[in-house]
């Protein structure tokens, strides 16, 4: 009985088995039979067929599998796209904006490359590898595209993300073919440029772990190979790889000599760079010619080029929505608030919460107008944002990279500024000041803690406390002693504040008041009420 019970279990578990087994010795069997009724002419006929269908059936199933397997991953749209294009670029340095100085070392790259044989001559060192570094959006394919074009040479592009595949080696193999390729190219015009995208996505710091790092791996060291087999080369080929990773992350056997050993930084632009970009742009749709051009440069203040190609391209969205034909200043100005913020929604605020919010706001205006020594308002608003009731919009008269004392102050004033005013005028305060408690409290604490503008400790003590053992190396006293401290930073910005804002009491008064029938103030009017005040504080020359 048991004997029984256990076949059926193990039909019932090889059930497939079983079936194809059963229905091969089936077919056998008939094809037996079948034959032995056939007369003997009809027999050799049937077996002398029977090896040339056989193939056949062997020759379409390979070509079925085949093709199921490039559907599965993906070749044919790859084959398509044809990641690696010998396209006819056509960008001179003069269609590369906002980025100057890149410029002026890809003028020494085309330079270089143009010179070529006369500097194989001299035996002076010949390019082999560029890395352009940057944020992304600021122009570094445009950039290689034209260093392509003003030195006439093919430009083959792929992005490294494509080269990571699920299978290993195959990347490794599509990177020989793209050298090859580029060979071929270069035999042809005595130069080539391959452009390799998003290379940190091979290019990261090979890790020696058992998941995924293998087939990066692999493909890297593709890459090396292939570039060192560059160099005794007639042709010249020239990899050219952009990456918006820092520094460190790539692997570091990809930046010795002989390798990515010239470096492009390919930086956001300045005032003057976004101020080409914004002409550009805004040539491309029809504009107030009264619009200022240099302002909106200002305004957008760390916005890269493709940034602001989306800023003038909403505008003109905006202008077209209001059945305008032409992008007039506000426009823009609502476009950079959509790009940075968000549509506005017009919420129901009560009449004393729209008045809490002027004046919370215009606490923050005035506290940057009169106490902040480099940033300007460019708008205040006390229409409902994403999260927020409000919102005072200030620049910095211009780009800083590090920041002083006075400014780290005056950033933590401006951010008190809310709280101040909602107090001194309603003697309470409202849950919008949260977000700017955050701000003030992070400057001040790393004033203190960090940067050693306190009075007592100087040092990183927020890298002891984090440290493994931080509590063996900062006392609790010394603890207690560097909060006290940030706390004092507060107190003062904060009385500071409170003694503005209770002189200028009346100017106070006059912005809330515009702002409740206004709902917005643009800088023009800002600039006015401070005129009209007499309390005018001066723009920039040529502002
Ligand atoms: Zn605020």
């Amino acid at each position: 009985m048991s004997f029984f019970r256990k076949i059926k279990i193990w039909v019932v578990d090889h059930w497939i088995v079983v079936s194809v087994v059963g229905g091969v010795l089936l077919c056998i069997g008939l094809t037996w039979w079948g034959m032995s009724q056939l007369e003997s002419f009809y027999r050799t006929m049937t077996l002398a067929t029977m090896p040339m269908t056989m193939l056949m059936w062997l020759v379409s199933s390979v070509i079925s599998a085949f093709v199921y397997v490039s559907i599965m991953f993906g070749y044919f749209s790859r084959m398509d796209k044809k990641q690696v294009k010998s396209s006819s670029v056509n960008v001179r340095f003069d269609d590369v904006l906002g980025i100057d100085e890149s410029k002026d070392e890809a003028r020494e790259v085309v330079a270089l490359l143009k010179d070529r044989t006369r500097l194989k001559n001299v035996g002076g060192k010949i390019l082999r590898g560029i890395l352009m570094q940057g944020p992304p959006g600021c122009g570094k394919t445009f950039l290689a595209k034209a260093i392509a074009t003003e030195a006439g040479i093919p430009f083959l592009s792929l992005a490294a993300s494509d080269f990571v595949q699920v299978f290993v080696g195959v990347g490794a193999s599509r990177i020989r073919k793209v050298f090859k390729d580029a060979q071929r190219q270069a035999y042809a015009s005595g130069a080539c440029i391959i452009f390799i995208d998003e290379l940190d996505a091979i290019g990261r710091a090979r890790t020696y772990s058992s998941m995924g790092g293998q087939e990066t791996d692999q493909t890297l060291n593709a890459l090396l190979v292939e570039m060192d087999g560059l160099q005794g080369r007639q042709e010249s080929i020239v990899v050219i790889g952009a990456t918006n990773a820092p520094e460190g992350v790539l692997d570091a056997a990809l930046l010795r000599p002989g390798r990515f050993d010239r470096k492009i930084y390919v930086d956001r632009p300045n005032l003057k760079g976004r101020e080409q970009v914004f002409g550009y742009y805004l040539k491309k749709v029809q504009y107030d010619p009264s619009l200022d051009i240099p302002r909106l440069a200002r305004r957008a203040v760390g916005k890269t080029p493709a940034e602001i190609e989306n800023i003038v391209k909403e505008a003109a969205l905006i202008a077209t929505r209001q059945g305008r034909d032409k992008v007039i200043f506000s426009d823009l100005s609502e476009a950079f608030e959509r790009v940075d913020l968000g549509i506005k929604h017009r919420r129901s605020m009560t009449d004393t919460e729209k008045k809490m919010t002027a004046y919370h706001e215009t606490g923050h205006l005035m506290a940057t107008y009169f106490l902040h020594p480099t940033d300007d308002v460019f708008k205040a608003s006390i229409i409902g944002r994403r999260g927020t009731l409000g919102v005072v919009w200030k620049v910095p008269r211009e780009e800083l990279h590090s920041h002083t004392k006075v400014h780290l102050l005056a950033n933590i004033k401006v951010s008190l500024a809310g709280y101040a005013a909602e107090r001194m005028v309603f003697n309470t305060s409202t849950s919008g000041v949260s977000a700017d408690f955050e701000n003030a409290m992070a400057i001040a604490h790393n004033m203190v803690w960090q940067l050693g503008m306190g009075k007592k400790y100087i040092g990183d003590w927020e890298m002891v406390a984090n440290s493994a053992n931080g509590s063996l190396n900062i006392s609790e006293s010394a603890r207690t002693e560097l909060n006290e401290e940030t706390n004092q930073i507060l107190q003062e910005c904060l009385k500071e504040v409170e003694e503005l804002l209770t002189k200028e009491r009346p100017l106070m008064d006059r912005f809330v008041l515009e702002l409740l029938r206004k709902e917005e103030l643009e800088y023009d009017e800002i600039e006015a009420i401070f005129r009209d005040a007499g309390k005018a504080r001066g723009m920039l020359p040529g502002f």
